[in-house]
């Protein structure tokens, strides 16, 4: 239902849960977060059913980051539980996702991926994606997204955090709106522009098919062929 991320200098935590606060009006079963320091590199992740309330007060103390994506479900495929909240993390704790839309090949990629050995952690059509990237082979995380993003069918807005390559996020979208934010030497990803208008007004919309890499200082876009896209940040009008 909703996303929010973030590279940058500040404390993403706190950032994140603000960011998921102006999406609540959309409504939601469940909501959570995953954070990065670079010092640490592992991810660190919360998730609570109910409200981003109950998700704040799960958060520990030491749950320090600079790189963040965050979740609020309306859920598909599961019931509303914490273990079906976003993000959903492979059991080696190395990629972690948040998903808006309905992959309609999971149960097919599920079944698939059971049989290769795979243990799932919830129900969710979302986990397959988790899956995929986290056994992909490919040399980058770019490739390893859009690899598995070729296997399925359905809709996406996601945003996709791996241990190994902790200075990024990478993005996806098809039929479930992305709009990346363009700060100074930080960087923020949404699926509504309401998640981002109090740290930037400079914004990107992605397309359909359309992929893109955001690093603290820098943002590409891409289709999920690989060729490059020219996206110049537009200035968005809003009203506080
Ligand atoms: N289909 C996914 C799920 O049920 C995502 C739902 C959403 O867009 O929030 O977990």
């Amino acid at each position: 239902c909703g996303i929010v991320g973030y590279i940058g200098k500040r404390d993403v935590a706190p950032l994140l849960l603000e960011g998921l606060q102006r999406l609540e009006y959309r409504g939601y079963d469940s909501a959570g977060v995953v954070v990065s320091s670079p010092k640490s590199g592992g991810l660190k992740m919360v998730k609570a059913k109910g409200r981003v309330r109950d998700l704040e007060a799960r958060v520990p103390k030491r749950f320090t980051g600079t790189t963040g994506i965050a979740h609020t479900r309306w859920a598909t495929h599961g019931a509303p539980s914490d273990e079906n909240a976003h993000p959903h993390m492979d059991a080696d704790g190395k990629v972690a996702i948040v998903h808006n839309g309905i992959i309609d090949n999971a149960s097919d990629l599920r079944a698939k991926l059971t049989a290769e050995g795979v243990e799932f952690l919830s129900e969710t059509d979302t986990e397959v994606l988790t899956h995929l990237i986290a056994r992909n082979d490919a040399d980058t995380l770019e490739e390893k997204v859009r690899q598995s993003l070729k296997q399925i069918e359905g809709t996406y807005g996601v945003a996709v955090m791996h241990a190994d390559f902790n200075d990024r996020i990478v993005v996806a979208r098809n039929g479930s709106p992305v709009v990346l934010g363009i700060g100074e030497k930080e960087m923020f990803v949404a699926s509504d522009v309401a998640a981002l208008v109090s740290h930037t007004r400079q914004v990107v919309t992605l397309d359909d098919g359309e992929m893109a890499t955001i690093k603290a200082d820098d943002f590409r876009t891409y289709t999920t062929s690989g060729t490059r896209t020219t996206a110049e940040p537009t200035t968005v009008e809003w009203e506080a």
